[in-house]
């Protein structure tokens, strides 16, 4: 798996791990039928992933995750969606190419495609 899928899998999971934390969430998905075995199989598949993400990579998501609560935004129309500071165009990947970048503003890791 390519850093930047393992960062977008990686995003998901905290998301479901601040569900898996969160009392009365848990509460909610279990009074719709969703079965919750608790978050132990989600920080093990963390744990997995972290060997999957370039270190420089892993540090800026989890400094991100940290200050802002995610540790990836999106770029849209050469927005950083965290800061909506625009960014230059030196920043762009190549045409066609998904790649990770940091927002130079904000610090946010950034998904741009
Ligand atoms: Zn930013």
């Amino acid at each position: 798996m390519t850093s930047s899928a393992a960062v977008l899998v990686l995003q998901d999971l905290d998301q479901l791990l601040a569900l898996a934390r969160d009392p009365e969430a848990v509460a909610r998905m279990k009074r719709m039928g969703f079965r919750f075995d608790g978050a132990d199989g989600l920080l093990a598949e963390r744990a997995r992933l972290e060997r999957d993400v370039e270190r420089r990579w892993w540090l800026a998501y989890e400094r991100s995750h940290a200050r802002y609560g995610r540790g990836l935004t999106a770029v849209q129309g050469k927005v950083c969606q965290g800061c909506f500071v625009t960014l230059p165009i030196s920043a762009a990947p190549p045409a066609g190419e998904v790649a990770l970048h940091q927002c130079q503003s904000c610090g946010r890791l950034l998904f741009w495609r």
